[in-house]
């Protein structure tokens, strides 16, 4: 087992690494840019390095820094987080050159699954539906219509390295193609320079229904079931749960079997997760993110497992510690993804918060790096907190959930807290009836 662990990460998800770390008996690092000096991560980790100035570039993605930090301080591995370098197979190769553990799968697994095309090529060939599409990138528009008409319209025209729901565009028929097209590509270019795009069929009502692997890179693997990440806005997931209102246990079983011989066949390493749209009982994937996910506690939930502690497991080396017949599924669980935005407009409001209070008791889990006068700094990601709460059924949790908000106290600035306590007197959530454009249909007729 490793000594010493550097988090190459920050706010909540830095705290869920240390935690992990510390009930192992682990020496944790944290990094942090100057903006992030009285971090909650910096306060409770063993040790901490500054690597940069406030900008992302300049510091949680400063590779050079990082490395750095590692050698100044003796970490043996690095956990990533989600986003920042999570999904950098250079990143992974870096530090294997450096003789530095990268906690999660090898780098060509993350380069295959971060090129979306090669992503649904391989899914494909390892016996996983995925959505119909053209066989690899479209150059021109006299290929697209070729691509379209064949798959039948609706289509959605998708950047091959796409991500954050950036560079898709619908097209609903021939004459939409070419300006839908266009779009795309200077999209892409824009956000990931890269312009190549690909075409499929466009999905009218699914759900977004995503399966959690843990694999140990020597050939075991298992799934832990599904979450259901339908609420979302912009493609941004706010709330996320397990089990998935529409799924029942022979369904998860079938398709979470198929995924977890296809992550064996891969000797995929630590966790990762096979993202799905869901419709009319068929599943079709989407892509997949080879690191831990914002709405992993819910997973921890309803199975009682430590996801972070078996990544570090199998990252040591240690083969995996369960089979699939020992993962028993209890209960219900959901997580809303508390932001510092504005409810209705979802502008961001960073600055300081005069106090906090956490709800508690029975069946809540908060996730969060929040402390009473702490200044949120407008550089990251608006997410400052995660409600998770948990109860033997489904209803038990929207009781439990409306209970926990009541109590969730952030003075001093904005948070969509509101957002859910409004979600939550609606008859769709309440009955588990929403598909992935049921909350922007809401906000549409709810902003004022
Ligand atoms: P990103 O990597 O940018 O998040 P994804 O491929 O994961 O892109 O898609 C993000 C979201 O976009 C999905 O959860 C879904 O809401 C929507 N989406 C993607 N592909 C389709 C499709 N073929 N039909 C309908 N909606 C889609």
């Amino acid at each position: 087992m490793f000594e010493k662990i550097l988090i190459a990460n920050r706010g909540e998800i830095a705290l869920r690494v240390l935690r992990a770390c510390r009930e192992l008996g682990i020496h944790t690092v944290a990094v942090h840019s100057t903006a992030d000096a009285d971090a909650m991560h910096v306060k409770l980790a063993d040790e901490s390095v500054c690597i940069g100035p406030p900008p992302a570039k300049d510091s949680y993605l400063n590779v050079a820094s990082i490395v750095s930090a590692c050698e100044i301080t003796g970490a043996e591995a690095v956990h990533p987080g989600y986003g920042f370098l999570s999904e950098n197979a250079r990143f992974a190769e870096i530090l294997k050159e450096h003789d530095i553990k990268f906690i999660g799968p090898s780098a060509e697994n993350i380069r295959t699954m971060g090129d979306k095309i090669e992503a649904k090529r391989t899914a494909k060939a390892l016996g996983i539906p995925v959505v119909p599409g053209s066989e690899g990138g479209v150059a021109d528009i006299a290929e697209a219509r070729r691509a379209a008409k064949s798959i039948g319209y609706p289509v959605i025209i998708k950047a091959t390295a796409g991500g954050g729901g950036r560079g898709m565009k619908v097209a609903r028929n021939e004459d939409d193609l070419e300006i839908a097209m266009a779009t795309a590509q200077t999209e892409a270019k824009a956000a990931f320079g890269n312009g190549e795009v690909y075409i499929e069929k466009y999905l009218e009502k699914p759900r977004h229904i995503e399966i959690q692997v843990l694999g140990d890179g020597q050939g075991n693997a298992v799934h832990l079931g599904e979450r259901d990440c339908s609420l979302q806005r912009r493609h941004q997931k706010i709330w996320e749960e397990a089990h998935s209102p529409a799924l029942n246990a022979h369904q998860r079983d079938e398709i979470g079997a198929r995924v977890a011989k296809a992550m064996r066949e891969l000797s995929y390493e630590g966790v990762g997760t096979i993202e799905f749209l869901y419709e009319n009982d068929e599943f079709y994937f989407i892509e997949m993110n080879t690191r831990l996910q914002v709405e992993h506690p819910v997973t921890e939930a309803i199975t009682g497992l430590d996801l972070v502690q078996e990544q570090i497991r199998v990252a040591s080396g240690a083969k995996l510690a369960m089979t699939q017949e020992d993962i028993q599924f209890s209960g219900h669980a959901i997580e809303c993804r508390i932001n510092a935005e504005n409810p209705a407009t979802f502008a961001p409001s960073p600055g300081r918060v005069d106090s906090v209070h956490f709800p508690g008791g029975l069946g809540v889990r908060v996730d969060s790096a929040l402390y009473s006068g702490y200044r949120i700094p407008p550089y990251y990601d608006s997410l400052i907190g995660k409600l998770i709460v948990f109860g033997k059924t489904r209803a038990e949790c929207m009781m439990r959930l409306r209970r926990s908000l009541s109590e969730f106290v952030v003075d001093g600035v904005e948070t969509t807290i509101p957002l859910f306590q409004n979600l939550l007197l609606e008859n769709d959530i309440i009955d588990g009836h929403y598909d992935i454009h049921w909350l922007e249909k809401y906000l549409e007729r709810n902003t004022p």
